[in-house]
Parts: structure tokens; C-alpha cells; sequence
């Protein structure tokens, strides 16, 4: 039976993402609001529906759901694509599972725990509704001419009460992570976005570049373009300083390339350990300002 799968435009990558794991389940048709090259069957483009607004999605997957009759739906496991599906779900009463990594027959398996654990849970329903964990499965190649059909969606003003009005760019600045010859980076022992102040100022001191473990992007403490990892950033700096990171394979997948580790965890049995040049057994909020305060005297000396 054919699947219905959420083309977020901007997204390009986290969609073919969605899509390999869409195409596993049947044949694929699309909805988004522009024109898409994926390969997938067939193309629903929904005009009109204007700036972004979760409920007037909603009501377009509904009306796409009715004419298509998919055996399941799709998304990107984006905050966007999350929402959506979210509330496809509440208007359906129909229960939405997010991070999917791999679906066999009712059952999936799911990233839980900011990525420490996968799941493998039941999901009763008779329309599944399914977003994929970001740069967790591979992405689908080539291109592909589907059939176009163009709607408009039927919205009501209920389905626009909350919707994007303004964008604002990030500011980009500082050293790039992939060119860095210094990396500050900072795991769950950091403990929230904030805390990664003290790991900035070590940055300012040593023209280093932030980085972070995959916790913490998926828990909005920085944005994914910091990970480092085997689904983030390849480093290979000079120097990497792993503050408050365990040391998981997937870390260690994206800076082992570093000539020298320093680990400062307050664990010394953490894995970390075993990839580090250096360590520092202590807690980071009393070590990392600590090196920083150091560095400053020795460079006024
Ligand atoms: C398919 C897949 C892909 C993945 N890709 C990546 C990836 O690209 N990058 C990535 O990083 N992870 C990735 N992961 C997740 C990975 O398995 C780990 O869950 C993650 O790296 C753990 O992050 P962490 O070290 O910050 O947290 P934790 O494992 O929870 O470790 C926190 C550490 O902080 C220490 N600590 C706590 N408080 C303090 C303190 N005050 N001072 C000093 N130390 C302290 C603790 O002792 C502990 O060692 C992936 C997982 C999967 C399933």
C-alpha cells in the first residue's frame, strides 16, 4: 500500500533521509508545498497554504491522507516535521511515534534518551504515523520526474493560529569546527545551554572552535551543525578537549582523527579514558574555568 511521505523544502537531506525509510514500506507518494525532485511516485504540491503554520499542515496531510489512503505516514524527524505529525496525531487520535530508525511490520525501533538507547516499541493504530530520527539511516539517492498533482487546501481559521511571521538568520561566527586546531567541546555533563558559557570563554582564549556530543543537540543545548560524531562533524584539530562526554563509539567516531585528547569527566572509569592522551578527573565547572583563568595569567606574564 502506498505511503505518504512529508517533503520538508529546506531539508533536502533529512527528507531523502525519511524517504529510504518510507520506501522500505511501499510505494511512495509526497506532499510538500514545491516543486521536489525525490524520487517518488507521485507529487502533491499544496498552494496557497502560505507561511508556515502547523495546523493548516495538518489539515492538508488530513485532506492528502483521504484522497491517498496510505497505509502510513512519514516525516522528517525535524522540529517541523514533528509538530505536524504531532498534530495529524491529536486531531486523529492516533498515536505518533518520533526518532524511528528501522519499521518491520508494527514494530519499530526508536532513538530514546537523546540518543543512548533504541527502543523497540508496538505501535497499534490503524494509520501509523512515523517521523525519522535525523542522520540515523541513509539518505535516498537520485531524482526523480513524479506526477504532479496541485492542491488547495481547504483551511480554517483555526488552522492559523500560530504561524511563523518573521525569520531571523543566525548569526554565524567564530572558527569553523571541521578546520579548528583547537575543539572545546561539551557533552551531557555539561548539564544545560548555558553551561556551555565556560566553554566558550576557553574557546575565545584559545581561537578554538565549540563543538558537543550528540546529548546535547538533542536537547536543543546547540544546534546539530556543533555535533561531533559519527552522524556529526569529522574533526581533526591539533587539540580536543571532550568536556563532560562518556566517550561513546559514535563520539569517538568523529574526533579520533585529533592528534591528542584531553578528557575532563568526573568519572574516572568513563570510556573517554581509553581514547585520552590527557585527563582531568574532576567536575568541568571547577576545571574548565579554572585552565582558562590559568591560561589568561600566563599569557598577561
Ligand atoms: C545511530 C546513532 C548515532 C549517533 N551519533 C552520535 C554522534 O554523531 N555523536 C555523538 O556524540 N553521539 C552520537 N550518538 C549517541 C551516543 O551513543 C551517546 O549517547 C552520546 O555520545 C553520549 O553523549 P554524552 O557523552 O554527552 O553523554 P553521556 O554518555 O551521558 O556522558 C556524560 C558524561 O559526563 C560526565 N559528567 C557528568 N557531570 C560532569 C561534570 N560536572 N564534570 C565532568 N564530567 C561530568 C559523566 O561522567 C559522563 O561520562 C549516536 C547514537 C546512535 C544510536
Amino acid at each position: 500500500m502506498t505511503v505518504l511521505l512529508l517533503i520538508e523544502q529546506g531539508e533536502e537531506e533529512l527528507s531523502r533521509q525519511a524517504l529510504t525509510l518510507a520506501a522500505g514500506l511501499g510505494p511512495v507518494e509526497a506532499l510538500s508545498d514545491a516543486a521536489s525532485h525525490l524520487p517518488v511516485e507521485r507529487l502533491w504540491v499544496a498552494e496557497g497554504i502560505g507561511p508556515y503554520a502547523p495546523g493548516a499542515w495538518a489539515s492538508a496531510v488530513g485532506q492528502i491522507i483521504e484522497r491517498v489512503q496510505p497505509s502510513a505516514v512519514i516525516a522528517p524527524g525535524t522540529n517541523r516535521g514533528n509538530e505536524v505529525l504531532a498534530h495529524v496525531g491529536a486531531r486523529r487520535d492516533i498515536p505518533f511515534a518520533a526518532n524511528c530508525t528501522a519499521v518491520e511490520g508494527d514494530t519499530l525501533t526508536r532513538v530514546r534518551w537523546g540518543g543512548s538507547l533504541l527502543e523497540e516499541a508496538r505501535i497499534h493504530s490503524p494509520l501509523p504515523l512515523l517521523s525519522v530520527a535525523p542522520h540515523a539511516v541513509p539518505a535516498a539517492g537520485g531524482a526523480g520526474s513524479p506526477e504532479v498533482e496541485t492542491f488547495t487546501p481547504a483551511l480554517s481559521e483555526t488552522d492559523l493560529v500560530a504561524q511563523v511571521v518573521e525569520h531571523v538568520d543566525e548569526v554565524v561566527s567564530g572558527i569553523s569546527l571541521a578546520e579548528a586546531k583547537v575543539v572545546v567541546s561539551g557533552g551531557r555533563g555539561v548539564g544545560s545551554a548555558d553551561g556551555f558559557g565556560i566553554l566558550e570563554e576557553l574557546a575565545g582564549v584559545l581561537d578554538a572552535a565549540v563543538g558537543c556530543s550528540r546529548v546535547v543537540t538533542s536537547a536543543g543545548w546547540r544546534p546539530h551543525t556543533d555535533q561531533v560524531g559519527q552522524t556529526g562533524t569529522k574533526v581533526s584539530p591539533d587539540l580536543y578537549i571532550a568536556c563532560g562526554i562518556s566517550g561513546a563509539t559514535q563520539h569517538i567516531a568523529g574526533c579520533k582523527g585529533a592528534k591528542k585528547i584531553l578528557a575532563i569527566n568526573s568519572d574516572a572509569e568513563a570510556p573517554i579514558l581509553a581514547s585520552a592522551d590527557y585527563a582531568v578527573i574532576g567536575d568541568l565547572t571547577e576545571i574548565v574555568p579554572a585552565i582558562t583563568a590559568e591560561l589568561r595569567k600566563a599569557r598577561s606574564a
